[in-house]
C-alpha cells in the first residue's frame, strides 16, 4: 500500500513538475533573450548616433576649411588671377601660391582636366598626385563648371566646392571654382581653379576627442570587427580610408549593471520554483494521502476502527491463497454479543457504541498481528485466524474470546457485562472459499445462540441442514397453515394400570412432499417468532375439536403455546372454535407451559378464570422445568399436572430425579390435582409411576402420537376388549 501510494506520488508530482518547470524557463529564457536584444539595438543606436555625429564633425570641418579659403580668394587675387591678358599666368600662381601658404596645391584645370598651370608646394604635390587630383576633381569640378559663373563682384567663396578626399595615406580637403567669366567667349573652354588642402593629423585627432571616441585610428585597412569606422573614398581606383575607432557600448554597461540583478533574479527564479515544488510536493503529496487514506476508510467500519466486511471478505481470500502455500489451515469465528442489545436500551446508543469500541479493544489485544479482527455492523465481530494447525487452536481462541468478554465493561460509569455466541469454520475442513466459510460459520454462530448462548460452536454439517430447514418453514409455513397443510396425531393418555385411555393429546405435525413428517419442534418457534402461532394454534384447537366429536369419551388435550395464551382474544378464538364446532368444553383440557403465567400473573389468572367459567380443563404441562413454583400451583386453577418426561429419562440414572418425581406426585395429590407423567417407556417406570399414585400415564410404552384413524381403531379394539371383560365379568 505505502509503496504504491509512494509511486503514485512520484508520478503525479514529476506530471506536475515537468510544465512548471518548462514555464519558468521559458519564462528566464524570455527575459534573458528580452535583456540582450535590448542591450544590442541600445548599442546600435549609440552605434549609429556616434557615426552620424562623427560623420556631421568631418563636414563641418570641410565647411570650415572651405570658407577659410574662400574668404582668403574673395578678398584678393581672383581679380588679379583673371585680369592677365590670355590667362592667368604662372606668377599671378606664384602670387596666389604664397597667399595661400597652407594650400598643398594651387592648380589651373582646363577642361577636360589638364591641368594648365600649377604651383604647389611642389615637395608635397608629386608628380604622381596630380593625376589623383584630376580624379578627385572631376565630379566637383565638373559641378562647378556646370553651375558657377564667375562675375565681377561677388563673393568667391559662395562658389568654392568642397569635398573630403583620401588620398595615399593623407586626408585632403578639395576645392574647385570656376573661373570662366561671362565674357569669355562661346567657344573659349572653362577653366578650373582647383585647390587642395591637407588635414593635418592633429585636426582629425582633435576631432575625434571632441566626438569623445577612444582607440582612434586611420588606417587603410577594414577595421577590425567590435570597431566603427567611417570610410572616406579615394579617388577612383585608389582604396579608401577608414577612420575606425572603439565605439561606446552603452548595451553593454547595462549588461553589466545588469548582471548582479540577472543573478539575483536567477536565484529568486530558482526559489520560488523550488517553493513552487515544495508546494506542489506537499499538495500531491497530501492530495496522494487522503485518497490513501479514503481508500483505507473504504475498508474500515469507522466506529470501531476495524476492517468491515467487504476488507474482511478481501483478507479471507488472501489468507486463503497464502494457506494453499502454507499446509496450514485457517479458522473463520462469528462473534455475535448476547446482551448488546440491552446495554443499548438502558444506556443509550451512546453507551452501546462505547461498548463496542471496549469489546473491538479486547478481542485486538487476545488476537496474533496476523489475524483478522473486523466488525460486520451492530454487535457482531469475525476474526481470521491463520496458520492454526488443528482445531483445537481455534477452540483455545473462542474460550479466550468468551473469557475475556464475560469480565465487566465500565461504561456510562456502570458495570456492565456481555457475553458472546461464536460460530466457528474451519479451513480446508468445511470449506476453502469464502463465501462457504462465511456462511458455515455464520450456520455455527446461529447455532451456539439457540444453544442457549456465551457457548461457541463449531460448524457441523448438519447444522446446514437446521439452517435450511428454518429457512424452508420461515417460507412455507403461512401456506401450510391457511390451506390445511398441517395435520393432526394423537397419542392417548392412559389410566395408570395402563388398562384405559382417559385422554388424547393432540400433537402438530406438518407433512413435506421430501421431509416427511416435520415436528412441531422444528416449526413452533418458528411459527411464535412469526406471528404465525395464533392461526396456527387455532387450526389445531379446531381441529382437535372437530376430531374429539369421534371419541366421545375421550378428553382431548391441545397444547396452547404462552403467546398465545398471553393474545388479547384468546378466551374469545377458544369460545367461537366450541361454538362452531359444537365441542363439549368439559372434553377440552388446554395444556399451558409455566410460561404462560410468569410474565403477567393478573391477566393469566383472569383469562384462566374465564376458560375455566367455560368449563375447560388446564393442565401445566412440562412440570419440573421451569420455576415448578407452588406458588403457581396454588393461585392458579390448574386441573392438572404433566410430569416432564426428562425426570423419567434421568429417573434411572440419578436417584435424585427419582425422589423430585415422588414428591411432585404426593404435592399434585396434596393439592388435588390430577397428575400425569409422560414420556413413560419402560414398565419399571411405569410401576414405580403407579405405586406413587401417579393417576396417568403417556407414553412410548403406550402408545406413540398416532393418526386419528389410528386412534379410531385403537379405541375399537379396547372397547371390544372391554365388552368381552364385561361378557366374562
Ligand atoms: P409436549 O407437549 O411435551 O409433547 C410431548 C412430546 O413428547 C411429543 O413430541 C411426543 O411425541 C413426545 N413423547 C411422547 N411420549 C414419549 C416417549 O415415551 N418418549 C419420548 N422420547 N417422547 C415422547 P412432539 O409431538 O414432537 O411435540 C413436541 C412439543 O411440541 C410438544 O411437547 C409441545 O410442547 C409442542 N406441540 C406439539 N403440538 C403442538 C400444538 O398443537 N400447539 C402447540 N402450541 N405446541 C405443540
Ligand atoms: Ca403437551
Ligand atoms: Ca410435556
Amino acid at each position: 500500500m505505502a509503496g504504491g501510494s509512494f509511486n503514485f506520488h512520484r508520478a503525479l508530482l514529476s506530471r506536475l513538475l515537468w510544465p512548471t518547470g518548462i514555464l519558468f524557463a521559458s519564462t528566464l529564457w524570455l527575459v534573458f533573450s528580452t535583456m540582450l536584444w535590448t542591450t544590442d539595438r541600445a548599442n546600435e543606436v549609440a552605434i549609429q548616433h556616434q557615426r552620424a555625429r562623427f560623420s556631421a564633425s568631418l563636414d563641418r570641418l570641410v565647411e570650415r576649411v572651405r570658407l577659410e579659403i574662400g574668404q582668403t580668394l574673395g578678398s584678393t587675387g581672383l581679380e588679379v588671377l583673371m585680369r592677365q591678358p590670355g590667362g592667368p599666368s604662372a606668377g599671378a600662381f606664384e602670387l596666389l601660391s604664397n597667399r595661400f601658404r597652407q594650400l598643398d596645391a594651387v592648380l589651373l584645370v582646363a577642361p577636360p582636366f589638364a591641368v594648365r598651370v600649377g604651383v604647389a608646394d611642389h615637395a608635397r604635390l608629386t608628380a604622381d598626385r596630380v593625376p589623383k587630383i584630376r580624379a578627385l576633381l572631376e565630379d566637383s569640378v565638373a559641378e562647378a563648371v556646370r553651375s558657377v559663373r564667375l562675375r565681377g563682384e561677388r563673393e568667391a567663396g559662395a562658389e568654392l566646392k568642397a569635398r573630403l578626399l583620401a588620398a595615399d595615406d593623407d586626408l585632403y580637403v578639395a576645392l574647385a571654382l570656376n573661373l570662366q567669366a561671362d565674357e569669355v567667349a562661346e567657344d573659349a573652354s572653362p577653366l578650373v581653379l582647383a585647390l587642395l588642402r591637407k588635414l593635418t593629423p592633429t585636426e582629425i585627432a582633435d576631432l575625434a576627442a571632441l566626438n569623445g571616441l577612444t582607440g582612434f585610428a586611420v588606417s587603410r585597412d577594414a577595421p577590425d570587427e567590435g570597431l566603427v569606422s567611417v570610410q572616406i573614398a579615394g579617388p577612383p581606383g585608389e582604396p579608401a580610408l577608414y577612420l575606425a575607432w572603439q565605439p561606446e557600448r552603452p548595451g553593454e554597461a547595462i549588461r553589466e549593471d545588469l548582471v548582479p540583478a540577472s543573478v539575483i533574479g536567477f536565484c529568486l527564479a530558482a526559489l520560488l520554483f523550488g517553493a513552487v515544488a515544495f508546494y506542489l510536493h506537499r499538495v500531491t503529496r497530501d492530495l496522494v494521502r487522503s485518497q490513501t487514506r479514503s481508500q483505507e476508510l473504504v475498508g474500515r467500519d469507522p466506529l470501531s476502527g476495524l476492517a468491515n466486511r467487504l476488507a474482511f471478505g478481501e483478507r479471507l481470500d488472501g489468507d486463503l491463497v497464502e494457506m494453499g502455500t502454507s499446509g496450514r489451515g485457517l479458522a473463520v469465528l462469528f462473534i455475535d454479543l448476547d446482551r448488546f442489545k440491552d446495554v443499548n436500551d438502558t444506556y443509550g446508543h451512546q453507551a452501546g457504541d462505547e461498548l463496542i469500541r471496549l469489546v473491538a479493544q479486547r478481542l485486538g489485544s487476545i488476537l496474533r498481528p496476523e489475524d483478522t479482527l473486523a466488525r460486520f455492523g451492530g454487535d457482531e465481530f469475525a476474526i481470521i485466524q491463520v496458520g492454526i494447525p488443528n482445531v483445537r487452536a481455534a477452540e483455545s481462541l473462542a474460550r479466550r474470546i468468551l473469557d475475556t468478554l464475560t469480565h465487566p465493561f465500565e461504561i456510562a460509569h456502570t458495570q456492565v457485562t456481555v457475553g458472546a455466541s461464536i460460530g466457528i469454520a474451519l479451513a480446508p475442513e468445511n470449506a476453502i472459499d469464502r463465501e462457504t466459510l462465511m456462511r458455515l460459520a455464520d450456520t455455527a454462530l446461529y447455532q451456539a445462540k439457540s444453544e442457549g448462548r456465551n457457548r461457541f460452536s463449531l460448524f457441523q454439517s448438519r447444522m446446514d441442514e437446521t439452517i435450511r430447514m428454518r429457512k424452508m418453514v420461515e417460507d412455507d409455513l403461512r401456506d401450510a397453515i391457511q390451506n390445511d397443510g398441517l395435520l393432526l396425531q394423537y397419542q392417548p393418555v392412559y389410566s395408570a394400570d395402563g388398562e384405559r385411555i382417559v385422554a388424547a393429546e393432540a400433537l402438530v405435525r406438518w407433512p413435506h412432499p421430501t421431509k416427511g413428517l416435520i415436528s412441531p419442534g422444528q416449526f413452533i418457534a418458528i411459527a411464535e417468532e412469526r406471528g404465525l402461532i395464533i392461526p396456527l394454534g387455532e387450526w389445531v384447537l379446531r381441529r382437535a375439536c372437530e376430531d374429539g366429536k369421534r371419541w366421545p369419551g375421550l378428553r382431548i388435550a391441545v397444547n396452547v403455546s404462552a403467546i398465545q395464551f398471553r393474545h388479547r382474544s384468546f378466551v374469545e378464538s377458544v369460545t367461537r372454535v366450541l361454538e362452531s364446532t359444537n365441542f363439549d368444553p368439559g372434553r377440552l383440557e388446554l395444556e399451558l407451559t409455566e410460561g404462560v403465567v410468569v410474565d403477567d400473573a393478573d391477566a393469566a389468572e383472569a383469562a384462566m378464570v374465564d376458560l375455566r367459567a367455560l368449563g375447560i380443563h388446564l393442565a401445566l404441562d412440562d412440570f419440573g422445568t421451569g420455576y415448578s413454583s407452588l406458588i403457581y400451583l396454588r393461585r392458579f386453577a390448574f386441573d392438572k399436572i404433566k410430569i416432564d418426561r426428562s425426570f423419567l429419562e434421568s429417573m434411572e440414572a440419578t436417584g435424585e430425579s427419582a425422589i423430585l418425581v415422588h414428591s411432585i406426585v404426593h404435592l399434585g395429590r396434596a393439592l388435588g390435582l390430577t397428575v400425569t407423567a409422560e414420556g413413560v417407556e419402560t414398565r419399571e417406570q411405569q410401576r414405580f409411576l403407579q405405586a406413587l399414585g401417579c393417576h396417568q400415564l403417556q407414553g412410548y410404552l403406550f402408545s406413540k402420537p398416532i393418526s386419528a384413524a389410528d386412534l379410531d381403531r385403537l379405541i375399537a379394539r379396547q372397547n371390544a376388549a372391554d365388552a368381552s371383560v364385561t361378557n366374562v365379568a
